[in-house]
């Protein structure tokens, strides 16, 4: 599998491309607008042919790219259910798959960062957006957030795919570029297995964290996929 893993510098995140490498249909994670003509020039050089752009939810942080990627490319533009994004082609509910070539993506549905908030499992990788960082997690005090739900989805979801599936999140701020389901169970200070869920909501409300700076424009903007 064709496989690589890009960085917007701006609001630390990470986009993912996926391609077959027999077919060339690929898929596009998390694509940022600062980062749109870096990230339709590696899909061009790859010749990739993009199917989907995969939303992991409506981002606070940054302006998504899916709109303009598919005005270039024709790529569907694809959100959990809970998003009721209206400009998406595509709402996946739990368990709901897509294909690219000979690879299958499951949507898990991971809701308390965001209420729509959808993970997907490409094989032994999941992409986590901010539903679970590395030895960290999304905040959940706004955009329908909820620590309680968070904790849950992060047991009862992630951490029950196998201990070797990698770990890769929407966001890093310290330079990690990886994880795995048992290092996040044994490490993670918030959810690790000997934390209990009183705890995390503890953690949780007393992270005092200021307002993303670009709230106010971005999570408008990405109800309509980026189209300004
Ligand atoms: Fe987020």
């Amino acid at each position: 599998m064709i496989f690589r893993q890009l960085f917007e510098k701006e609001s630390s995140t990470y986009t993912y491309i996926l391609a077959d490498e027999g077919t060339l249909e690929g898929v596009i994670i998390d694509p940022v607008r600062e980062t749109l003509t870096r990230d339709l020039q590696l899909i061009e050089e790859l010749g990739i042919r993009l199917l989907y752009t995969l939303e992991t939810h409506v981002h606070a942080d940054h302006v998504t790219a899916a709109a303009s990627i598919r005005q270039k490319t024709g790529a569907q533009v694809v959100l959990g259910a809970e998003t009721k994004v209206p400009t998406a082609d595509l709402l996946l509910k739990d368990d709901d798959v897509l294909h690219f070539g000979g690879h299958t993506l499951r949507a898990i549905h991971t809701p308390g960062h965001t209420d729509g908030c959808t993970c997907y499992q490409i094989e032994d990788r999941v992409f986590t957006g901010d539903t679970l960082l590395i030895r960290g997690c999304g905040r959940t005090d706004f955009q329908s957030g909820s620590a309680p739900l968070l904790f849950a989805s992060i047991r009862s979801k992630l951490f029950a795919l196998p201990d070797s599936t990698l770990v890769f999140p929407g966001h890093d701020y310290t330079g990690k570029t990886c994880s795995s389901i048992a290092e996040e169970k044994k490490f993670n200070p918030r959810v690790k297995l000997t934390n209990t869920v009183e705890q995390f909501v503890e953690i949780m409300a007393n992270l005092k964290l200021s307002p993303p700076a670009k709230i106010a424009e971005a999570v408008p903007a990405n109800m309509k996929s980026g189209i300004s």
